[in-house]
């Protein structure tokens, strides 16, 4: 990255945590998908989530932006804590919500909207700043992630991994307490992964917070500080990527790895 993405504070002296989750547990009807996750994510730091499909490492990170709505848990978020077994409000669920912001598979950008309204919508209308502002910083990330000449152009004229860049900036724009990247770029064409991925990099250096569900194992090894592997909806292991990649000691977690590598 030869410029920063951003001109977030350093934090990196400040070692408390930005998340912490306890006994979250989540079911879809009789599927009970969570059955007691707890882990904390310090500020500055990558946790990166493995698992095999459908062992719950979305429904992990959407409870953490409450696109779902867990049946249990005390979830710190930023500032904003929820015991979701207790009673909160809809305000409550809001404040919550705008701790974290989520980068999705299919980047999920409004396709009736520019690049640059895709970016400037969140800062505008739910954060209230000024539209001056917006665009300055708006043009300042798109500029650091290569697409300045792409700001005017609709999502649909922009390649995969262009939209994923700016699905990103979309992200970052907010200044949320902890970024969310949902398998980022398994939606991609092999050849666009690595834009993506270097991206992604670039913002770990400019310590932002980041818990990210891939199956990019490379990734993991270079980026996460923590890795947590799930399977059946508990955390079969944890550690840095020496212990849970390069020498995990659970059964579980090898099979996996020797699956996907
Ligand atoms: P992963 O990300 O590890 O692939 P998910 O968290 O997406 O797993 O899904 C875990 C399980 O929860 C799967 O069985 C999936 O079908 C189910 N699930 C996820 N979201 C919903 C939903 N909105 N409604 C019903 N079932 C869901």
């Amino acid at each position: 990255m030869s410029e920063p993405i951003s001109d977030q504070p350093e934090r990196v002296n400040q070692p408390e945590s930005v998340v912490d989750v306890a006994g979250l547990q989540k079911s879809f009807g009789d599927n009970h998908v969570l059955r007691g996750i707890d882990f904390t994510v310090d500020r500055g730091t990558v946790t990166v989530i493995l698992g095999p499909s459908g062992s719950g490492k979305t429904t992990i990170l959407r409870s953490l932006n409450a696109l779902d709505i867990p049946d249990a848990g005390v979830i710190r978020v930023g500032e904003q804590t929820i015991d979701f077994g207790g009673t909160y409000s809809k305000s409550d669920v809001t404040k919550y919500r705008a701790q974290s912001a989520m980068v999705f598979q299919n980047y999920n950008l409004f396709p009736h909207k520019t690049v640059l309204e895709n970016v400037i919508e969140g800062p505008v209308t739910v954060q209230r700043r000024t539209k001056a502002d917006a665009i300055a910083e708006a043009d300042r990330l798109l500029s650091s992630v290569g697409l300045a000449e792409k700001r005017d152009q609709y999502p649909h004229q922009l390649s995969g991994g262009q939209q994923q860049r700016v699905g990103i900036v979309r992200a970052v724009a907010l200044h949320p307490q902890v970024l969310l990247f949902d398998e980022p770029t398994s939606a991609l064409d092999p050849e666009l992964v690595g834009d993506v991925l270097k991206v992604l990099k670039g913002l770990a250096e400019e310590s932002w917070t980041m818990v990210v569900v891939t199956h990019e194992i490379r990734f993991a090894q270079e980026v996460a500080d923590q890795v947590l592997f799930v399977d059946g909806g508990v955390i079969v292991e944890r550690g840095g990527p020496d212990e849970v990649i390069a020498h995990p000691a659970q059964e579980r977690t090898r099979q996996f790895l020797r699956r996907i590598l």
